[in-house]
């Protein structure tokens, strides 16, 4: 290996022990924030549905929780792949696949298949621990062992199906083109994208959950009632049974074409009053009115093609100056995929905070749909106080973390929009006229 190379891992080990401790320091810093801030709701004791309460300790317990969950998801998902590579596991992986099939279609696949299930089996106890002994700890789960057992195989085994159709497409394109592979690539996912937005609501979701119309008739009518004051054509509007996975509540819109929906969380429904979820629905119609889903396809393609770009650079120069080191002198050589696994962790870590930006953005504008379709600041602000507090969310985390985690804007951010946006009590015009009846 050359010492470019290797000056460069220790570069980025010390970036990456920085940017832990600036985590840590932020999350404290909020602490602090948050008990000086809302000392005062917690002596009075205030909790009425437009206010939003001091937060409890379990709550920010929970934040810790998760704040180091976060980080250790962060540090395996380049570990790993890292370790793949300099233990010569991964050529170890191939040249078995090899010698098992001189197919090289059949020789990915079994690659992939070797690859993914180790993966998956290192980061089951964090996997676990974070998606059902926590959430059972801080009691915000319903589900039980086996539904989480069932859940997780069942992903496993979409995972295997579809990445074992897929894998092979890089690599032939790396082979045939190897100056231009990560434009078609990433050209190619966008229809790959929108076909898997189309299909998942129809086939993949009923996988794990039951969808059904909503339920409560009355509720049902006005929702449809509210649908009818904007120009939206045959939405369908669906509750999924998620309560006999969790206590918390949701709601969201997906779907292109003929598949796209707004779906409601029965735990929603059942906890919200109706003028609260009226004020969610809207939330979701203003996604579905602002075409938030094809949008992020599009520009998903885009930085796709960005992302794939940087890796395949990245790649070249790391073979290049890895001498060997890794048993691998080409890039379509499936042996590198943990190398493009570590380097997709590490782009990926760069451009979240800008993915999530882009997202509170479109995310504030549908909250913005929201009250000004109907007017309600009230429900909006109480909807938000009962979601976010039953999820245990504090008012807003550490800076960091929310750079890195938040695709909605605070929870504080949130209530206070929906607490002071009320341009048609000053006569000034809405912002989202144009799609409104
Ligand atoms: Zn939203």
């Amino acid at each position: 290996m050359k010492k470019e190379l290797s000056a460069s891992i220790i570069i980025f080990i010390i970036i990456m022990i920085g940017f832990i401790f600036s985590v840590r320091v932020s999350e404290q810093q909020n602490n602090k924030y948050l008990r000086e801030k809302y000392v005062q709701s917690t002596e009075i004791k205030e909790n009425t549905a437009t206010t939003i309460a001091a937060p409890s300790e379990k709550a920010i317990d929970y934040q810790q929780k998760k704040v180091i969950i976060w980080v250790t998801s962060i540090i395996l998902g380049m570990v790993v792949p890292a370790f793949f590579l300099f233990s010569g596991l991964s050529v170890g992986i191939r040249n078995w696949a090899q010698s098992r099939s001189k197919i090289a279609f059949i020789a990915f696949i079994l690659y992939f298949i070797v690859y993914y299930s180790i993966i998956t089996l290192i980061s089951l106890p964090l996997d676990y621990y974070s998606s059902f002994v926590l959430k059972h700890a801080y009691g915000l789960s319903n589900q039980s062992f086996g539904k989480w057992i069932g859940d997780f195989l069942k992903s496993f085994a979409i995972a295997i199906a579809v990445g074992s159709a897929l894998i092979y497409i890089p690599y032939a394109l790396i082979k045939r083109s190897p100056g231009y592979w990560w434009l078609y690539f990433g050209l190619l996912l966008i229809p790959v994208l929108f076909f898997i937005t189309f299909i998942s609501p129809v086939y993949i979701d009923p996988i794990f959950n039951k969808y059904e119309k909503v339920q409560d008739t009355k509720l049902e009518a006005r929702i449809y009632d509210l649908i009818d004051k904007t120009d939206i054509k045959n939405v369908k509007v669906y509750q999924v049974n998620k309560s006999v996975d969790t206590k918390e509540m949701n709601a969201y819109m997906t779907g292109v074409l003929n598949t796209k929906r707004i779906v409601l969380w029965d735990t929603t429904i059942k906890n919200l009053t109706d003028r609260e979820t009226l004020a969610v629905v809207a939330h979701e119609m203003g996604h579905y009115l602002m075409g938030h889903v094809w949008k992020a396809i599009v520009l998903g393609g885009i930085l796709n093609v960005f992302i794939f770009y940087l890796i395949n650079k990245i790649a070249l120069w790391v073979i290049n100056k890895s001498g060997g080191t890794f048993g691998i002198t080409k890039l379509h050589d499936i042996a590198s995929l943990p190398l493009l696994m570590l380097l997709l962790s590490i782009v990926m870590f760069i451009v979240t905070p800008t993915i999530n930006a882009y997202s509170r953005y479109t995310e504030t504008e549908a909250d913005r749909f929201e009250l000004e379709l109907t007017k309600d600041n009230e429900a909006s602000m109480s909807s938000m106080i009962k979601l976010h507090q039953t999820s245990l969310a504090l008012p807003t985390p550490g800076i960091v973390y929310k750079l890195w985690n938040y695709d909605h804007p605070t929870f504080e951010e949130r209530v206070d929009f929906a607490k002071n946006y009320k341009p048609w009590e000053e006569g000034k015009a809405l912002k989202y006229e144009k799609y409104i009846k």
